[in-house]
């Protein structure tokens, strides 16, 4: 529902704005704070008699609650310093029989409760909105939390908190909220001011927000940030179209729900994963989308995951370990690696799998069989501990090799099995080379981590990077008549595995194969 602001100066300017939001409006707020001879039996009066539907908020903030928009000299209170001024207002609002009268948390126990105890004493039939503002900043989901407390402690009919966003992240949190107030039965309104809160003025809606705030015109904005109405219905009806489309597709098709997911990292700008994902979304007849998501604050992120609604989240550098704490759930084989990548939003509950050694088991078996061979890993991170856990799972016996002595030694002692220092490698033999450090990915093409006079023992050899798609030890060890594959099938695999954690569905992996090949084609030129 869509709540427009009436920001006028004068009572005259605001009748006329009445008028014209009667016709838009789900709610009319009245900014009692800026209508500087604002009447309000008048302004009452002709919401009614323009609009029996549309709903009242009498609203009177102080200068310090308001954060003026550059375009509105008139955007200060008028009321400052005249408190009783105020709570009279207020009081005359709820005589008038407003739906609902907006009141500050700061203004304390006292003011909120002789409101509340005029409202009972008046029947009842007016509200109160109990508002917290950070016109600054946005806190910390669990400061949120606590806000939220202390709203209902006052038997808040609506709970509104609104905060400044300076990331896309600081929407997740708030947004977050609304889901929270759900849970515990509560109408909220929940969003961000500033223009990296616009996003949440859209969301908010769909999300079961009570209600969003928009401009009458672009020139009117109540607060920094704030949609015009007619943005806003735009949007509306387009999701709204979208959904009835679907509708029909229900009867035909699989019934689902709008399915988004999203890819967690910093960086993840030159991810191929949003492409891949994207593609086989489309091909497996699922209307969602996956979206990179560059992440600074991983714990809010991980709460606007739960709040937005997001079926399922890829996980990499540098949060593979660190986001286990924030999941509620942590499958077995996670759990042994240490490490996650995928996460699965069960109905709000956080499940953390792992799926990049799945994909590096997959593609080992379709070159060569796993157990009983051996096999030296190169490298000591992430990568490293799925490869020497997949390969032990499946009977095959690997050998850690790492330039950092300590590292090695640490993950050989985790996974029961042989260390050598990088500088050793020339006397170790094995069936199988597998790489598992960056060494040789775009840009620096032309450098390898084994220099190629060793390759010559090695039947297979195995590079888990896929940007180029043929590193340089790929192309040594090929030369000198090794198998090869590189880290694209793994790659694909590891996220087709996620596909099939979100939506149960097995996506066609040679679809996935096809788009980064092309992609990677063309970044290759
Ligand atoms: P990580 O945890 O940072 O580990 C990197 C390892 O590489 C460390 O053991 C490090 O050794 C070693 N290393 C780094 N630079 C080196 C150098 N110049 N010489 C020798 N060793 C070096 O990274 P990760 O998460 O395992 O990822 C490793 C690679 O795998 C990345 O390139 C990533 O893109 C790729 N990957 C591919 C897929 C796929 O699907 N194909 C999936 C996951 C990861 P020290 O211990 O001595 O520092």
């Amino acid at each position: 529902m869509i709540c427009i602001p009436i920001t006028a100066k004068t009572n005259k300017e605001a009748l006329q704005e009445i008028e014209r939001s009667c016709l838009l409006a789900d709610f009319i707020e009245l900014r009692m704070d800026l209508i500087a001879d604002g009447n309000l039996g008048d302004l009452i009066t002709a919401i009614r008699n323009a609009a029996g539907s549309v709903k009242i908020i009498v609203t009177c903030r102080k200068k310090e609650e308001a954060l003026s928009v550059n375009e509105l000299p008139q955007a200060r209170s008028i009321i400052k310093d005249k408190e009783m001024l105020k709570m009279d207002l207020l009081k005359d609002a709820i005589d008038l029989k407003a739906d609902f009268v907006d009141i500050e948390l700061s203004e304390g126990k006292a003011a909120i409760g002789a409101l509340r105890d005029y409202c009972a004493k008046r029947g009842g039939v007016t509200g109160i909105i109990v508002s917290y503002h950070d016109i600054e900043k946005t806190p910390s989901v669990t400061k949120l939390q606590e806000i939220f407390h202390k709203c209902l402690e006052h038997d808040a009919a609506v709970v509104k908190i609104v905060t400044f966003a300076k990331s896309a992240e600081d929407n997740l949190k708030v947004l977050g909220m609304i889901p929270y107030a759900q849970k515990h039965s509560q109408k909220i309104i929940a969003i961000c001011m500033g223009d990296e809160g616009r996003i949440s003025r859209v969301a908010a809606p769909f999300m079961g927000a009570y209600l969003s705030f928009a401009a009458l015109d672009s020139d009117a904005q109540s607060a920094p940030g704030q949609l015009t109405v007619n943005e806003m219905r735009q949007i509306d009806n387009m999701v709204k179209g979208r959904r009835a489309d679907k509708s029909e597709a229900v009867l035909s098709s699989s019934g689902q729900d709008l399915q988004n997911y999203v890819l967690l990292g910093n960086p993840v700008a030159q991810s191929l994963s949003p492409l891949m994902h994207n593609a086989a979304l489309k091909e497996m007849g699922i209307d969602g989308h996956y979206n990179a998501f560059c992440v600074s604050n991983l714990e809010s992120t991980i709460s606007g995951i739960k709040g937005m609604n997001i079926r399922g989240a890829s996980v990499t550098i540098p949060y593979k370990v660190s986001v286990m704490e924030y999941l509620d759930e942590v499958d077995d084989d996670a759990l042994k690696i240490g490490a996650v990548n995928t996460i699965v939003n069960n109905n709000g509950r956080l499940v953390g799998y792992n799926t990049d050694w799945l994909g590096l088991m997959l593609t080992l078996k379709e070159l060569m069989p796993v157990k009983d061979q051996t096999f030296v890993i190169i490298g000591a991170g992430g990568t490293a501990r799925a490869a020497v856990y997949g390969i032990i799972k499946e009977g095959g016996l690997p050998i850690i090799v790492n330039r950092t002595i300590p590292k090695g030694k640490i993950l050989s002692n985790k996974l029961n099995c042989p260390f050598y220092s990088l500088a050793d490698l020339g006397k170790l033999k094995a069936d199988c080379l597998i790489n598992t450090t960056p060494v040789g990915m775009y840009p620096h093409i032309d450098q390898s981590p084994v220099e190629a006079s060793l390759l010559g023992g090695y039947k297979y050899v195995i590079d888990v990077i896929y940007n180029p798609l043929k590193t340089r030890l790929l192309r040594d060890a090929e030369a000198q008549g090794g198998r090869t594959a590189s880290g694209l099938d793994m790659f694909v695999h590891q996220g087709a595995e996620q596909l099939k954690l979100w939506t149960g569905i097995e996506p066609s992996r040679a679809l996935m194969k096809k788009v980064v090949i092309e992609r990677l084609e063309k970044i290759e030129g």
